[in-house]
């Protein structure tokens, strides 16, 4: 089922949580609602789901006008981090609640039910807990089973609201890859609110970058992460470097390295820019290389990763990150403390002044 959400506008007394808010999320994507505390997003998720009423805007669910079905007529799977399991039942009564609270002439039997519970227990790779009250399971088994409570009704749609919030690092990140692949055998449309940046470019088809009741990037992972629409998009993806210069041709004159503007013409007619560049945009030697080195002494080194990542200080007095690969690291063998020269490779973003 696709979900269409459009102009949507919605304030708390004078604050506008969402402020002429729009999104397509096609049938079977699995999009990230991305954005600081008090973006929204929980706020765009309540009012798809019928939970919260927009004061202005339109929801359409497979093209059609959502706003007055009721929550239970929107065939909507809830998961929310602090939706707590029903203490005093067990996980299968747990489970099969929605499907026994339907409607009489649309509720399974109670072997009908039995077998679903069975299949939801298997889908979750959790057999064994049937029997088991909420409180001998641990929290990612907890979490896992809430999705088969939300499943249960076989909805068309999931929602989850910091799904794996209250987890430790660990399990996080085995239920998001578990997420992503579960989402998969379903093919179900599922949204899911993150502040987790690494959380959303792992796992979803697109994410929805918001700040402050807007939208600020709707894009796949790799295009919000590489290709930034705003200062604000880069920042809250990743570390990143400002440095002033110009962009000439593609080649890059960083303000500090005065021998360049020699070679690059008269340059007084072209304005500068704040360059935002990566951490691994940035290549590190012993000997200054291109007219853009900067010489930087190694403040800190972290070799644990896949990467090893550097603080730096030039010798104007700015700090840098840099990320360089294991090999690399191991032909420069960097110490701490030692003068190396640091060089632009790319930039990720490019901000002229109006
Ligand atoms: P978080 O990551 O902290 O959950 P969020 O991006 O999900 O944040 P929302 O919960 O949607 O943000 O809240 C957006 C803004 O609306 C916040 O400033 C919040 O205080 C406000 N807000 C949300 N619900 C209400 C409410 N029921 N009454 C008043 N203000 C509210």
């Amino acid at each position: 089922m696709s979900i269409e959400v459009k102009h949507i506008v919605k304030t708390f007394d004078a604050f506008k949580a969402l402020d002429d808010v729009s999104l397509k999320v096609q049938t079977g994507e699995l999009i990230a609602l991305l954005g600081p505390s008090g973006s929204g997003k929980t706020t765009l998720l309540r009012i798809i789901a019928g939970l919260e009423t927009a004061d202005a805007g339109e929801i359409l669910f497979q093209g059609n006008d959502a706003k007055d079905k009721k929550i239970k007529d929107r065939n909507v799977g809830f998961v929310f981090q602090h939706y707590a399991l029903f203490r005093h039942m067990t996980v299968a009564e747990n489970i099969s609640f929605g499907l026994k609270v339907q409607p009489k002439h649309i509720r399974l039997s109670e072997d009908k039910i039995k077998a679903k519970v069975k299949e939801l227990l298997h889908l979750v790779q959790l057999d064994w807990v049937g029997n088991r009250y909420p409180s001998q399971l641990s929290g990612g088994q907890r979490q896992r089973i809430a999705l088969a409570r939300a499943l249960a009704i076989e909805p068309k749609v999931l929602l989850l609201d910091e799904p794996f919030g209250s987890l430790d690092a660990q399990v996080r990140k085995e239920l998001r890859q578990w997420l992503r692949r579960f989402h998969d055998d379903l093919h179900i449309t599922s949204l899911f609110v993150t502040h987790d940046q690494e959380e959303a470019l792992e796992v979803a088809d697109r994410v929805v970058v918001m700040n402050q009741g807007h939208i600020e990037q709707i894009g796949t992972p790799q295009e919000v992460y590489h290709k930034p629409a705003s200062v604000f998009v880069l920042n809250f993806l990743g570390n990143v470097n400002l440095f002033r210069g110009r962009v000439i041709d593609g080649k890059l004159f960083l303000d500090h390295s005065g021998a360049n503007l020699s070679q690059g013409g008269d340059l007084s007619n072209i304005k500068p820019a704040n360059l935002y560049i990566r951490p691994h945009q940035l290549d590190i030697s012993r000997h200054p290389q291109g007219d853009n080195a900067i010489k930087s002494i190694v403040k800190f080194l972290n070799l644990a990763g896949s990467s090893v990542k550097l603080d730096l200080s030039t010798e104007f007095g700015n700090e840098l990150q840099v990320e360089i690969t294991q090999q690399e690291y191991s032909q420069l063998k960097l110490i701490k403390g030692e003068n190396v020269f640091v060089c632009p490779k790319d930039v990720t973003f490019c901000e002229y002044e109006i």
